[in-house]
């Protein structure tokens, strides 16, 4: 199948934004209470070739928190540290079926958190960074994404306190892992570092640059540096396949057939492998807590294109 035309992809994201940008569904995640007073409007696509096209529509440039979309590139970081087989072993690849913040998943299996994506995985990702301090460890992350994204990336300071002072749960989850043998720092330290990751800002272009990564073998169409070994991409794609959507990823599966990654901060990250990234954005959520308008778009998009890595015709 030919690669979409930049004309072709502009048109289809811009049918897509026209599509969808009047649907109300949905609801802005309100247990992070700083999310809840994001204005839910707000609806941005874009799409970056391998070669470094940028198609872009709606609120492009506005910066959101990266919420889950960041365990995604922290993975990538502990894969390009240590290699696979470390996340493989120490963490697990298994979807739990469960929410993504559940307790019971890691309570029924082998102690183990299931998988990167989920919110037990991704603190003990963190966990596994080698580093001697939180700052160390904070600053690993940091420098990753950015790497990733090709420009610089802050925390946006509401949301990180407005996480940091109601996180129980996962301060909660990362206390049973480690009381199990399977977090690889202070549960403390591994919950404050991984509810940064979580707050920092992307805008959905920055999102889309990360994306197109993975879609370019490891190396940022943009500035053309390498940001991880290509070996580990498939890898990364097919967790992202397998887990991106927590408790929804048969569905999107099903319906999207792309390698994708949500965050409860709006955005959605999905990889055409070898050829493209799309990235949504609008605030309101799933009962699964995935953005409804950025699904939609990117399920059309995938559709109207012919993009969906299971349906090769
Ligand atoms: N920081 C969020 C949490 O830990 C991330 C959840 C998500 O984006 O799905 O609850």
């Amino acid at each position: 199948l030919a690669a979409p035309s930049k004309d072709q992809l502009q048109k289809v994201a811009e049918q897509a934004h026209a599509k969808f940008k009047d649907d109300k569904s949905g609801k802005n995640a309100d247990y992070i209470p700083a999310l809840a007073k994001v204005p839910s409007e707000l609806f941005g696509i874009v799409i970056i070739t391998k070669d470094g096209d940028v198609i872009k529509v709606g609120d492009v440039d506005t910066p959101f928190s990266i919420q889950s979309c960041s365990k995604v590139f922290t993975m990538c970081l502990v894969m390009q540290e240590s290699g696979d087989k470390i996340v493989y072993d120490k963490v697990n690849v298994e979807p739990t079926g469960e929410a993504f913040n559940s307790i019971t998943a890691i309570e029924e299996g082998d102690g183990r958190a299931d998988n990167p994506f989920v919110n037990a995985g991704a603190i003990a990702t963190v966990s596994l960074i080698k580093a001697k301090s939180p700052e160390e460890r904070w600053d690993k992350i940091h420098k990753t994404y950015e790497k990733f994204a090709g420009s610089k990336l802050i925390v946006m300071p509401d949301i990180f306190k407005s996480e940091a002072d109601t996180n129980f749960r996962n301060r909660g989850i990362a206390h049973v892992l480690f009381n199990s043998g399977n977090l690889f720092c202070d549960p403390l330290e591994a919950t404050e570092v991984y509810t940064k990751q979580c707050s920092v800002g992307v805008t959905a272009e920055q999102l889309a640059v990360m994306g197109s990564t993975l879609a370019n073998g490891g190396v940022n169409p943009i500035t053309k540096e390498k940001c991880i070994d290509k070996k580990y991409v498939p890898k990364v794609l097919a967790t992202m396949t397998m887990n991106g959507f927590y408790d929804g990823s048969g569905q999107w599966a099903w319906n999207a057939g792309l390698p994708a990654k949500t965050g409860v901060g709006g955005g959605i990250v999905a990889v055409v492998p070898g050829e493209l990234t799309i990235v949504g954005f609008a605030p309101p959520l799933d009962t699964y807590g995935n953005s409804v308008r950025a699904q939609k778009a990117i399920e059309f998009i995938a559709s109207e294109l012919d993009l969906n890595i299971f349906g090769s015709t």
